[in-house]
């Protein structure tokens, strides 16, 4: 590392540690990150300009002392935020969160996006995305990146959508249509995988916030999973982890798209509560197995199945795994529900700043 990438790793660990941890004086930032106090008021300056923290009075329990009235340093939580947008089969979606977690704007519009070519469904999006960036205007929030979530295959980084079997695209260049959807300059379009962004979205402000490994299982027209191991989603070689509805479940079953015959995704279509439960343990007990989870988390059309449902397809994973006995997994509900992906997109997006807060300008700060 030269020195501007140390400088720069030094930022995001100061940011990161603000984000996750609160408020908190110059001092008390130094001791917790071993950095020393002259650093930490020089990086404190710089993320202060880039207006991605904000100075405040200290609380009055810990203040008191005569002389100079003493300041906290606090990520800029409501002035900063990103776009989440999500393109699925029936469905075009944007929502701003802020650097402090919270959702500011959503905007829903029901679309017939199935067969449509990608660009038409594009300039859906743009509708949602313009209408949620005028809400962060009006309300004083600055954006400063964009995640778009796709129900397929994706390579992040070409913005390459290699396959979405339910909108029935084949290699989509979402990265060059990402200029139709008119955003300010200087904001970045990332496209990822839905259940990967809503996995995301699950540990920091889900069911999965106590969790450092689980799997979140989503169902739509497909079966989706996002991995969360040791507090990190897992993307594999290529992007392509946690294509759950490929594990077979029955080798006498259906011919599925993928070619392989009784995957999970073609057995859970028409199945009544129980025989999904059984499905859905069956491909998950594989998973449990190799990756040793805490627990599964069910989104989307799984968890409006209800609290039965999850305990059904609990019992069925207890019966049938090695290790239940001492260290059962356990099956919960998302938190999120059908807002999981689109929040993880806007996460994301915050994320790419916090691991390299010089994406933001200097000279970006406005009054707090
Ligand atoms: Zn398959």
């Amino acid at each position: 590392m030269d020195l501007s990438d140390v400088r720069r790793h030094h930022l995001s660990v100061v940011l990161e540690h603000l984000v996750r941890s609160g408020a908190r004086s110059r001092a008390a930032i130094a001791q917790d990150t071993g950095l020393t106090k002259a650093t930490v008021s020089s990086l404190v300056a710089d993320l202060l300009e880039r207006g991605l923290v904000d100075e405040r009075p200290v609380p009055p329990s810990r203040s008191g002392r005569l002389g100079r009235p003493a300041t906290d340093v606090a990520p800029a939580g409501h002035r900063v935020g990103a776009l989440g947008l999500e393109i699925d089969a029936d469905e075009v979606a944007a929502c701003i969160v802020d650097l402090a977690g919270e959702v500011r704007a959503m905007h829903r519009c029901v679309a017939a996006n199935r067969d449509e070519p990608a660009e038409v469904v594009v300039d859906r999006l743009r509708g949602v995305a313009q209408a949620a960036l005028a809400d962060a205007t009006a309300l004083g929030v600055e954006c400063i990146g964009a995640t778009v979530a796709l129900p397929g295959l994706v390579d992040p980084t070409t913005g390459t959508l290699f396959v979405a079997p339910n909108l029935h695209w084949f290699d989509a260049d979402l990265g060059t249509l990402a200029a139709r959807l008119g955003l300010p300059d200087g904001i970045t379009v990332v496209v990822d995988n839905e259940a990967n962004l809503a996995s995301l979205a699950e540990l920091r402000h889900g069911a999965g916030q106590q969790l450092g490994s689980f799997v979140f299982v989503t169902a739509g027209v497909g079966v989706g999973a996002g991995i969360v191991l040791d507090g990190r989603v897992l993307r594999g070689a290529h992007g392509f982890a946690g294509e759950l509805g490929h594990v077979v479940v029955d080798p006498q079953g259906p011919e599925c798209a993928c070619g392989a015959h009784g995957c999970l995704e073609t057995l859970v279509e028409h199945s009544s509560d129980a025989a999904l439960a059984r499905h859905l343990a069956a491909a998950l007990r594989t998973v449990v197995h190799l990756l040793d989870p805490e627990a599964v988390v069910l989104g989307g059309s799984l968890a409006a199945r209800g609290e039965h449902f999850a305990q059904q397809v609990g019992e069925r994973l207890r019966g049938t795994t090695l290790g239940a006995r001492w260290h059962a997994c356990h099956v919960r509900r998302s938190v999120l529900g059908n807002d999981a992906a689109l929040i993880g997109a806007a996460t994301a997006a915050l994320d790419e700043v916090i691991a390299d807060p010089t994406i933001v300008p200097l000279g970006i700060a406005q009054p707090a």
